[in-house]
């Protein structure tokens, strides 16, 4: 049904309460409710959330919509910067790649989830070696060292903490090495500015001169 413009489909289930979803990319709105329930109550239900409704459809359609990855073939994948098209294989352990593609050893049949977990830990073992490769580097320009480089996916791209412990996010092994650079070389300034004062930027000036234009590239802008 369509209520004060708004698309609505109602799925009546074996359930106490109604429920409502937002449908990305359009905003439309999914209904779960009671079997016995009557359509003016479920117009009442919409109506009562439609600030809510508005609200939220607005913002979906203010950013952009990326469908969930399914790590299928053909799907494109970015190591270091550059596209590549996965491609599954039944043979070998190994994630391997060549110019244009990243061959991932599962089966077609497997759960996107393990298909994943194996797109991760190679993104996690090409990381770790781009640390360990820049590390030296790092820790003599900035002059501190962390207790310990720690990686994991996380909302930010770095962070530090008061005990020393840098660590970076998985996702660094997406975009291009330099970015990686930047946020281990910000995540040690910290160790010297634990803050961002304009001493801390300061540091970053002495230390990366180009910090600006490689932040707006990890950020997309
Ligand atoms: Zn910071």
């Amino acid at each position: 049904m369509i209520i004060n413009g708004i698309h609505v489909t109602v799925n009546r289930k074996n359930i106490k309460h109604m429920y409502l979803k937002i449908i990305p990319p359009n905003g439309d709105v999914k209904i779960s409710a009671p079997t016995q329930i009557s359509d003016e109550e479920i117009i009442k239900f919409v109506n009562s959330k439609m600030e809510w409704i508005l609200n939220k459809q607005k913002k979906m359609k203010n950013t952009e919509y990326i469908p969930p990855l399914k790590y299928k073939d053909g799907e494109k994948h970015y190591l270091w910067g550059k596209p590549y098209e996965l491609q599954l294989v039944n043979s070998g352990v190994e994630v391997i790649k060549d110019e244009n593609k990243i061959y991932l050893p599962v089966s077609k049949k497997s759960k996107i989830k393990n298909r994943q977990k194996k797109l991760e830990s190679y993104y996690r073992k090409e990381l770790k070696k781009e640390i360990d490769n820049i590390y030296e580097k790092c820790i003599k320009t900035v002059g501190r060292k962390p207790t310990d480089i720690k990686i994991r996916k996380m909302k930010n791209w770095g962070n530090c903490k008061q005990n020393g412990t840098i660590t970076l996010n998985l996702n660094l092994a997406k975009k291009n090495k330099k970015c990686l650079e930047y946020v281990l070389i910000h995540e040690l300034c910290h160790l010297i500015e634990f803050n961002h004062s304009p001493k801390f930027y300061k540091l970053m000036d002495k230390y990366l001169p180009n910090w600006g234009e490689l932040k707006k590239e990890l950020n997309g802008k």
